[in-house]
Protein backbone atom coordinates (compact mmCIF):
# COMPACT_ATOMS: atom_id res chain seq x y z
CA UNK A 1 0.00 0.00 0.00
CA UNK A 2 1.07 3.62 -0.73
CA UNK A 3 2.00 5.42 1.94
CA UNK A 4 2.16 9.40 3.06
CA UNK A 5 3.51 11.71 5.78
CA UNK A 6 0.33 13.18 7.34
CA UNK A 7 0.27 15.30 10.79
CA UNK A 8 -2.31 13.48 13.03
CA UNK A 9 -4.50 14.03 15.80
CA UNK A 10 -3.85 11.60 19.01
CA UNK A 11 -5.50 13.20 21.54
CA UNK A 12 -5.68 16.74 23.44
CA UNK A 13 -2.47 18.55 23.19
CA UNK A 14 -1.23 15.76 20.97
CA UNK A 15 -0.83 16.25 17.31
CA UNK A 16 2.34 13.81 15.77
CA UNK A 17 4.11 13.44 12.25
CA UNK A 18 3.14 10.04 10.97
CA UNK A 19 3.49 7.74 8.13
CA UNK A 20 -0.24 6.59 6.66
CA UNK A 21 -2.19 4.96 3.99
CA UNK A 22 -2.50 7.37 1.12
CA UNK A 23 -6.12 8.16 -0.07
CA UNK A 24 -7.58 6.52 -3.07
CA UNK A 25 -10.97 8.17 -4.81
CA UNK A 26 -14.01 6.27 -5.09
CA UNK A 27 -16.66 7.82 -7.92
CA UNK A 28 -17.26 11.00 -7.51
CA UNK A 29 -14.00 11.62 -5.34
CA UNK A 30 -10.56 13.10 -6.10
CA UNK A 31 -7.19 12.81 -4.67
CA UNK A 32 -5.02 15.86 -4.69
CA UNK A 33 -1.49 16.93 -3.73
CA UNK A 34 -1.03 19.03 -1.11
CA UNK A 35 1.14 22.18 -2.20
CA UNK A 36 0.21 24.36 0.53
CA UNK A 37 -1.67 24.25 3.46
CA UNK A 38 -2.36 26.18 6.70
CA UNK A 39 -3.13 25.81 10.05
CA UNK A 40 -6.39 27.78 11.54
CA UNK A 41 -7.51 29.25 15.22
CA UNK A 42 -10.58 26.21 14.66
CA UNK A 43 -7.38 23.33 15.05
CA UNK A 44 -6.47 25.38 18.34
CA UNK A 45 -9.85 24.82 19.66
CA UNK A 46 -9.56 20.63 18.25
CA UNK A 47 -6.04 20.22 19.36
CA UNK A 48 -6.81 22.00 23.34
CA UNK A 49 -10.06 19.09 23.09
CA UNK A 50 -12.29 22.44 22.75
CA UNK A 51 -13.81 20.67 19.95
CA UNK A 52 -14.19 17.23 19.53
CA UNK A 53 -13.26 15.14 16.53
CA UNK A 54 -11.69 11.22 17.10
CA UNK A 55 -8.48 9.88 17.07
CA UNK A 56 -6.54 9.04 14.35
CA UNK A 57 -7.78 11.91 12.07
CA UNK A 58 -5.44 13.91 10.10
CA UNK A 59 -6.39 17.82 10.83
CA UNK A 60 -6.33 21.23 8.68
CA UNK A 61 -8.83 22.41 6.57
CA UNK A 62 -7.27 24.96 4.04
CA UNK A 63 -5.96 22.88 1.25
CA UNK A 64 -3.67 24.28 -2.22
CA UNK A 65 -3.04 21.40 -4.62
CA UNK A 66 -2.45 19.91 -7.56
CA UNK A 67 -4.59 16.84 -9.09
CA UNK A 68 -2.86 13.63 -8.43
CA UNK A 69 -5.85 11.04 -9.34
CA UNK A 70 -9.63 11.62 -10.43
CA UNK A 71 -12.82 9.10 -9.38
CA UNK A 72 -14.97 7.65 -12.10
CA UNK A 73 -17.27 10.04 -13.46
CA UNK A 74 -14.95 13.07 -13.48
CA UNK A 75 -13.21 12.97 -16.70
CA UNK A 76 -14.36 15.68 -18.90
CA UNK A 77 -14.22 17.84 -16.26
CA UNK A 78 -10.77 17.90 -14.33
CA UNK A 79 -7.68 17.00 -15.50
CA UNK A 80 -4.60 14.93 -13.87
CA UNK A 81 -2.06 18.07 -12.46
CA UNK A 82 -4.33 21.09 -12.70
CA UNK A 83 -3.79 23.38 -9.93
CA UNK A 84 -6.91 23.79 -7.60
CA UNK A 85 -7.93 24.89 -4.50
CA UNK A 86 -10.88 23.08 -1.93
CA UNK A 87 -13.08 24.64 0.41
CA UNK A 88 -12.97 24.17 4.25
CA UNK A 89 -16.32 23.26 3.58
CA UNK A 90 -17.21 20.52 0.97
CA UNK A 91 -20.95 20.74 0.66
CA UNK A 92 -22.16 17.93 -1.42
CA UNK A 93 -24.73 20.34 -3.61
CA UNK A 94 -28.04 17.52 -3.77
CA UNK A 95 -29.14 17.25 0.23
CA UNK A 96 -31.61 19.33 1.44
CA UNK A 97 -30.22 21.62 3.00
CA UNK A 98 -27.79 22.15 -0.40
CA UNK A 99 -30.73 22.64 -2.37
CA UNK A 100 -32.34 25.33 0.11
CA UNK A 101 -29.14 27.14 -0.16
CA UNK A 102 -27.72 26.34 3.15
CA UNK A 103 -24.58 24.80 2.12
CA UNK A 104 -22.61 24.98 5.13
CA UNK A 105 -25.07 22.54 6.53
CA UNK A 106 -25.00 19.92 4.01
CA UNK A 107 -26.50 17.28 5.59
CA UNK A 108 -27.01 18.42 8.98
CA UNK A 109 -25.66 20.98 11.59
CA UNK A 110 -22.29 21.62 10.79
CA UNK A 111 -22.45 19.10 8.26
CA UNK A 112 -20.48 20.78 5.39
CA UNK A 113 -17.13 20.86 7.47
CA UNK A 114 -15.80 17.33 6.82
CA UNK A 115 -12.08 18.42 6.34
CA UNK A 116 -10.11 17.29 9.71
CA UNK A 117 -13.51 17.17 11.29
CA UNK A 118 -15.07 14.24 10.40
CA UNK A 119 -12.78 13.17 7.24
CA UNK A 120 -9.25 13.37 6.93
CA UNK A 121 -8.26 16.87 6.11
CA UNK A 122 -5.42 18.99 4.27
CA UNK A 123 -2.12 18.57 6.67
CA UNK A 124 -0.96 15.61 4.87
CA UNK A 125 1.15 14.94 1.13
CA UNK A 126 -2.32 14.03 -0.27
CA UNK A 127 -5.87 14.73 0.11
CA UNK A 128 -9.18 12.85 -0.61
CA UNK A 129 -11.60 15.35 -1.41
CA UNK A 130 -15.36 14.26 -2.00
CA UNK A 131 -17.93 15.18 -3.78
CA UNK A 132 -15.24 16.83 -6.19
CA UNK A 133 -17.73 18.09 -9.02
CA UNK A 134 -19.15 20.64 -6.17
CA UNK A 135 -15.80 21.45 -4.54
CA UNK A 136 -12.62 21.61 -7.00
CA UNK A 137 -11.90 24.76 -8.30
CA UNK A 138 -9.60 25.49 -10.55
CA UNK A 139 -6.46 27.75 -9.70
CA UNK A 140 -4.94 30.09 -12.80
CA UNK A 141 -1.78 29.58 -13.58
CA UNK A 142 -0.63 33.01 -12.91
CA UNK A 143 -1.87 32.98 -9.13
CA UNK A 144 1.05 31.30 -6.38
CA UNK A 145 -0.36 28.84 -3.67
CA UNK A 146 0.21 31.61 -1.33
CA UNK A 147 -2.31 33.86 -3.18
CA UNK A 148 -4.97 31.33 -2.86
CA UNK A 149 -4.26 29.86 0.36
CA UNK A 150 -6.48 32.17 2.17
CA UNK A 151 -9.68 31.54 0.08
CA UNK A 152 -10.88 28.12 1.59
CA UNK A 153 -11.71 29.55 5.19
CA UNK A 154 -9.93 32.55 5.98
CA UNK A 155 -11.10 35.14 3.62
CA UNK A 156 -14.30 33.07 2.72
CA UNK A 157 -15.29 33.06 5.77
CA UNK A 158 -14.18 36.72 7.51
CA UNK A 159 -15.54 38.26 3.90
CA UNK A 160 -19.04 36.52 4.68
CA UNK A 161 -19.30 38.68 8.16
CA UNK A 162 -20.12 41.74 5.73
CA UNK A 163 -21.78 39.35 3.59
CA UNK A 164 -24.05 38.17 6.21
CA UNK A 165 -24.70 41.25 7.57
CA UNK A 166 -25.67 42.69 4.37
CA UNK A 167 -23.26 45.80 4.78
CA UNK A 168 -24.61 48.53 2.45
CA UNK A 169 -22.79 51.65 0.71
CA UNK A 170 -22.00 54.16 3.41
CA UNK A 171 -22.94 52.22 6.59
CA UNK A 172 -20.83 52.52 9.67
CA UNK A 173 -19.67 48.74 10.45
CA UNK A 174 -17.56 47.48 13.99
CA UNK A 175 -15.29 44.41 13.56
CA UNK A 176 -14.52 42.53 16.55
CA UNK A 177 -11.23 41.25 16.63
CA UNK A 178 -8.65 41.74 14.33
CA UNK A 179 -6.79 37.95 13.82
CA UNK A 180 -6.79 36.55 10.18
CA UNK A 181 -11.14 36.33 10.14
CA UNK A 182 -11.79 40.24 11.81
CA UNK A 183 -9.00 41.53 9.43
CA UNK A 184 -10.91 40.06 6.11
CA UNK A 185 -14.05 40.90 7.63
CA UNK A 186 -12.68 44.53 7.83
CA UNK A 187 -11.88 44.35 4.21
CA UNK A 188 -15.51 42.71 3.71
CA UNK A 189 -17.00 45.72 4.98
CA UNK A 190 -14.85 47.98 2.84
CA UNK A 191 -15.50 45.51 -0.66
CA UNK A 192 -19.10 46.59 0.51
CA UNK A 193 -18.49 50.00 0.60
CA UNK A 194 -19.09 50.54 4.04
CA UNK A 195 -18.29 54.50 5.13
CA UNK A 196 -16.69 53.96 9.08
CA UNK A 197 -15.04 51.22 9.38
CA UNK A 198 -13.88 50.59 13.16
CA UNK A 199 -11.78 47.62 14.21
CA UNK A 200 -11.32 46.49 17.77
CA UNK A 201 -8.60 44.53 19.16
CA UNK A 202 -6.02 44.46 21.45
CA UNK A 203 -3.15 44.24 20.06
CA UNK A 204 -1.07 47.38 18.29
CA UNK A 205 0.15 45.36 15.25
CA UNK A 206 -3.29 43.79 14.87
CA UNK A 207 -5.09 47.39 14.83
CA UNK A 208 -2.30 48.62 12.49
CA UNK A 209 -2.92 45.61 10.30
CA UNK A 210 -6.72 46.73 10.33
CA UNK A 211 -6.01 50.02 8.99
CA UNK A 212 -4.37 48.66 5.62
CA UNK A 213 -7.30 45.81 5.45
CA UNK A 214 -9.77 49.24 5.68
CA UNK A 215 -10.65 50.55 8.63
CA UNK A 216 -10.94 53.96 9.16
CA UNK A 217 -10.60 54.49 13.10
CA UNK A 218 -8.75 51.11 15.46
CA UNK A 219 -9.76 50.84 18.67
CA UNK A 220 -8.35 49.25 21.92
CA UNK A 221 -10.87 47.45 24.04
CA UNK A 222 -8.12 47.39 27.20
CA UNK A 223 -7.69 51.36 26.68
CA UNK A 224 -11.34 52.89 26.62
CA UNK A 225 -14.81 51.90 26.53
CA UNK A 226 -15.94 50.22 23.53
CA UNK A 227 -19.55 50.49 23.21
CA UNK A 228 -19.29 53.81 24.70
CA UNK A 229 -16.55 55.14 22.08
CA UNK A 230 -18.67 53.17 19.41
CA UNK A 231 -21.62 55.06 19.86
CA UNK A 232 -19.25 58.40 20.10
CA UNK A 233 -17.97 57.60 16.49
CA UNK A 234 -21.63 57.37 15.44
CA UNK A 235 -23.47 59.87 16.43
CA UNK A 236 -24.73 58.31 19.64
CA UNK A 237 -26.69 56.16 18.12
CA UNK A 238 -24.22 52.64 17.38
CA UNK A 239 -23.23 51.04 13.95
CA UNK A 240 -25.45 49.39 11.56
CA UNK A 241 -23.59 46.22 11.42
CA UNK A 242 -21.33 44.95 14.31
CA UNK A 243 -19.40 41.65 13.29
CA UNK A 244 -18.30 39.15 16.10
CA UNK A 245 -14.95 37.11 15.19
CA UNK A 246 -13.65 36.14 17.72
CA UNK A 247 -16.24 33.82 19.74
CA UNK A 248 -16.57 34.70 23.17
CA UNK A 249 -18.86 36.23 25.41
CA UNK A 250 -17.45 39.43 26.22
CA UNK A 251 -16.86 40.33 22.59
CA UNK A 252 -20.38 38.82 21.34
CA UNK A 253 -22.03 40.89 24.16
CA UNK A 254 -20.02 43.92 23.24
CA UNK A 255 -21.09 43.74 19.28
CA UNK A 256 -24.59 43.65 20.52
CA UNK A 257 -24.39 46.59 22.45
CA UNK A 258 -22.69 48.95 19.92
CA UNK A 259 -25.64 47.75 17.37
CA UNK A 260 -28.32 50.78 16.91
CA UNK A 261 -31.75 49.68 17.46
CA UNK A 262 -32.38 47.83 13.85
CA UNK A 263 -29.00 47.43 13.29
CA UNK A 264 -27.58 43.64 12.88
CA UNK A 265 -24.64 41.51 14.41
CA UNK A 266 -23.36 38.87 12.17
CA UNK A 267 -21.32 36.70 13.92
CA UNK A 268 -18.28 34.54 13.00
CA UNK A 269 -17.14 33.43 16.01
CA UNK A 270 -16.49 29.76 17.32
CA UNK A 271 -18.14 30.09 20.85
CA UNK A 272 -17.80 26.85 23.18
CA UNK A 273 -19.63 26.51 26.04
CA UNK A 274 -22.69 28.91 27.12
CA UNK A 275 -23.79 32.15 25.65
CA UNK A 276 -25.92 34.47 26.40
CA UNK A 277 -27.91 37.96 24.89
CA UNK A 278 -27.85 40.54 27.40
CA UNK A 279 -30.94 42.28 28.14
CA UNK A 280 -30.21 45.63 27.68
CA UNK A 281 -28.54 45.27 24.23
CA UNK A 282 -31.65 43.39 22.65
CA UNK A 283 -33.43 46.18 24.54
CA UNK A 284 -36.16 44.14 26.32
CA UNK A 285 -36.12 41.92 22.39
CA UNK A 286 -37.62 44.48 21.21
CA UNK A 287 -34.87 46.44 19.06
CA UNK A 288 -35.89 45.46 15.86
CA UNK A 289 -32.27 43.80 15.99
CA UNK A 290 -30.82 40.88 13.57
CA UNK A 291 -28.33 38.19 14.84
CA UNK A 292 -27.13 36.73 11.86
CA UNK A 293 -24.62 33.91 12.27
CA UNK A 294 -22.43 32.41 9.40
CA UNK A 295 -20.37 28.76 8.77
CA UNK A 296 -17.33 29.55 6.20
CA UNK A 297 -19.47 29.56 2.85
CA UNK A 298 -17.59 26.90 0.99
CA UNK A 299 -18.00 24.80 -2.58
CA UNK A 300 -16.09 25.69 -5.92
CA UNK A 301 -18.58 28.20 -7.19
CA UNK A 302 -17.50 30.40 -3.48
CA UNK A 303 -13.91 29.87 -4.13
CA UNK A 304 -14.22 30.62 -8.01
CA UNK A 305 -15.73 34.38 -7.34
CA UNK A 306 -12.87 34.70 -4.51
CA UNK A 307 -10.24 33.75 -6.91
CA UNK A 308 -11.40 36.09 -9.30
CA UNK A 309 -11.22 38.65 -6.72
CA UNK A 310 -7.01 37.89 -6.27
CA UNK A 311 -6.81 37.32 -9.86
CA UNK A 312 -8.32 40.58 -10.56
CA UNK A 313 -5.91 42.62 -7.98
CA UNK A 314 -9.30 43.12 -5.83
CA UNK A 315 -8.09 41.40 -2.69
CA UNK A 316 -4.42 40.46 -1.43
CA UNK A 317 -4.04 38.33 1.25
CA UNK A 318 -0.38 37.42 0.99
CA UNK A 319 0.56 40.05 4.12
CA UNK A 320 -1.75 37.25 6.76
CA UNK A 321 1.30 35.01 5.57
CA UNK A 322 3.77 35.52 8.44
CA UNK A 323 5.53 32.21 8.73
CA UNK A 324 6.37 29.19 6.28
CA UNK A 325 7.65 25.55 7.12
CA UNK A 326 7.64 21.87 6.10
CA UNK A 327 4.73 19.43 6.75
CA UNK A 328 7.55 17.75 9.00
CA UNK A 329 7.86 21.45 11.45
CA UNK A 330 3.86 21.49 11.59
CA UNK A 331 4.08 20.55 15.22
CA UNK A 332 6.14 23.40 15.88
CA UNK A 333 4.55 25.76 13.84
CA UNK A 334 1.41 25.06 15.62
CA UNK A 335 3.08 25.72 19.27
CA UNK A 336 4.32 29.07 17.16
CA UNK A 337 0.75 29.88 16.04
CA UNK A 338 -1.30 28.31 19.11
CA UNK A 339 0.85 30.87 21.27
CA UNK A 340 0.36 34.11 19.07
CA UNK A 341 4.35 34.04 18.85
CA UNK A 342 6.69 36.10 16.97
CA UNK A 343 3.98 38.34 15.82
CA UNK A 344 2.37 35.33 13.78
CA UNK A 345 -0.73 35.76 12.17
CA UNK A 346 -0.67 32.78 9.77
CA UNK A 347 1.69 30.24 8.77
CA UNK A 348 2.33 28.56 5.46
CA UNK A 349 2.85 24.95 5.42
CA UNK A 350 4.77 23.38 2.45
CA UNK A 351 4.72 19.47 1.92
CA UNK A 352 7.23 19.74 -0.35
CA UNK A 353 10.84 21.37 0.11
CA UNK A 354 10.46 22.65 -3.17
CA UNK A 355 7.64 24.71 -2.27
CA UNK A 356 9.28 25.97 0.66
CA UNK A 357 12.22 27.39 -1.09
CA UNK A 358 10.50 28.99 -3.43
CA UNK A 359 8.12 30.26 -0.84
CA UNK A 360 8.37 34.42 -0.56
CA UNK A 361 10.17 35.72 2.05
CA UNK A 362 11.20 32.50 3.47
CA UNK A 363 12.81 33.53 6.97
CA UNK A 364 15.24 31.04 7.73
CA UNK A 365 14.41 31.43 11.39
CA UNK A 366 11.20 30.43 11.45
CA UNK A 367 12.13 27.42 9.09
CA UNK A 368 14.92 26.58 11.51
CA UNK A 369 12.49 26.38 14.50
ZN1 LIG B 1 -10.60 27.34 9.81
ZN1 LIG C 1 -25.49 18.76 0.91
Amino acid sequence: MDTMKAVVFRGVNDIRVEEVARPRPRAGEAVIRITATTICGTDVHIVKGEYPVRAGLILGHEPVGVIHELGEGLEGEYQIGQRVIAGAITPCGQCFYCLNGAHSQCHGALGGWRFGNTIHGAWAEYLLVPDARANLAVVPDGLTDEQVLMLPDIASTGISGAESGNVRLGDSVAVFAQGPIGLCATLGAKLRGAGTIIAVDPIAERREMARRFGASVAIDPTAVDVVHTIRGLTDGRGVDVAIEALGRQETFAAALGSIRPGGTLSSLGVYSGKLTAPYEAIHAGLGDQRIVTTLCPGGKERMRRLISMVEHGRIDLTPLVTHHYSLDQLPAAFELFSRQADGVMKVAIYPSPIGLMAAPSCELAAIET
